[in-house]
């Protein structure tokens, strides 16, 4: 495991452990929307309990910002997993490597096949998934996944196990331009208390897998709280918010992306665990849009569609359609091994865009041409 020297997650505990969220009151919130710019106190004082009376107006101000800064284009890509291998033990997912489920990887003809049906639906944005495992997804799989994606789809995105700055060289030289990683949680104890084996429980190493993204060469980099898993969700939102913002200070040239996700019932968690509303949810993406505007938000198919629906009006700015979170299940390839979590928006790609049609949006399936296809 690359260690980078770098100082940001200290920096992340540091903003976390000094945070009260009951230290705000309404005028620091009212103080926060008259502002242009946000800084760190400002995006806390949005997450906070004050802030909750004020969702319109919040939501207003966001609507505002995600307009000015995207339009109305909301941009449609799916998920493909290729492998639900994994060696870690994380208690929430249902790839955790104790539970007894199908377990399979794409073949090369396989993942051709997968792709080329999605690539049928119109869709040009792709992400790639894999379970977290060297054994059964090694970097040589990973690229050639990602050279077949590369070769059908315009943005081919990567959420897969944190890597070393030169295996993200190597993906990103083979088409790769995206690498999202969910931290899960910014609070050290819960993070052991949930992570029970295998390489994930080095939290320092899966932190610093963005920067490390970065540096070989990713144009954009993705972050996620698993909110839930903590018990004090805002802390978590607001140390993911300031990992981002670290970063992109850091690194100015770096897309950031937010995605959304909330601890959903699967094999190994029960459902009478989620503690995070769907307007709990909403507070922390509004909050993400005002913090940073230039960010754009995934709203995951764990979301039921009339909260997707919603939640593309006021700051999402990314919707996955058709997705499927077993291993295959975009063409013929049906079912080859058990999916990750329970999929609460099952619609294709042509009720996801005729949803956002309705509500004024624009559907977009390619916002990126890449470098290679400019002659
Ligand atoms: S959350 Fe990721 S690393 Fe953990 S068990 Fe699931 S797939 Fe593996």
């Amino acid at each position: 495991m690359e260690n980078i020297g770098t100082d940001i997650l200290d920096k992340v505990l540091e903003a976390g452990r000094a945070c009260d969220f009951r230290s705000f009151s309404e005028a620091d919130v009212r103080k926060a929307l008259d502002r242009e710019r946000l800084g760190p106190a400002d995006f806390a004082a949005l997450l906070s309990p004050a802030a909750e009376p004020f969702l319109e107006d919040i939501a207003k101000k966001a609507r505002k910002a995600t307009r000015d800064h995207f339009g109305n284009a909301v941009t449609m890509f799916t998920p493909l997993y290729a492998s639900n291998h994994c060696e870690n033990r994380c208690q929430y997912c249902g790839f955790n490597a104790g539970n007894d489920i199908a377990r399979a990887r794409l073949t090369e003809a396989e993942v051709e096949k997968e792709m080329d049906s999605i690539a049928s639906t119109g869709l040009t944005d792709i992400l790639l998934l894999t379970g977290e495992s060297r054994r059964f997804s090694d970097m040589e799989y990973i690229g050639m996944c990602v050279r077949k994606a590369a070769e059908r789809f315009s943005s081919v995105g990567l959420e897969i196990y944190p890597a070393n700055t030169e295996d993200y060289r190597h993906l990103h030289e083979c088409g790769a331009d995206y690498v999202t990683v969910f931290q899960e949680t910014y609070d050290p104890e819960t993070y052991a208390k949930f992570h029970l084996g295998g390489p994930k429980r080095v939290m320092s190493y899966r932190f610093n897998a963005q920067e490390r993204a970065i540096r070989g060469g990713m144009r954009g980099v993705g972050f996620a709280a698993l909110l839930g898993l903590r018990d004090d969700w805002r802390k978590d939102a607001y140390c993911c918010g300031m990992h981002a913002y670290l970063l992109q200070r850091k690194y100015p040239h770096a897309e950031i992306a937010f995605s959304l996700p909330r601890l959903r019932p699967t094999s190994s968690h029960r459902s009478d665990d989620v503690k995070v509303s769907e307007s709990n949810l909403l507070q922390v993406a509004m909050a993400y849009r005002l913090f940073m505007p230039f960010a754009s938000e995934t709203i995951s198919t764990r979301e039921s569609p009339r909260f997707r629906d919603g939640i593309v009006g006021i700051c999402a700015t990314k919707i996955s359609a058709g997705s499927s979170v077993e291993i295959g299940g975009h063409s013929d390839v049906k079912n080859k091994g058990d999916g990750q979590f329970e999929l609460s928006d099952t619609r294709g790609v042509a009720e996801v865009r005729e949803a956002l049609v309705k509500e004024g949006l624009q559907p977009v399936f390619n916002d990126y041409v890449r470098s290679d296809r400019w002659t």
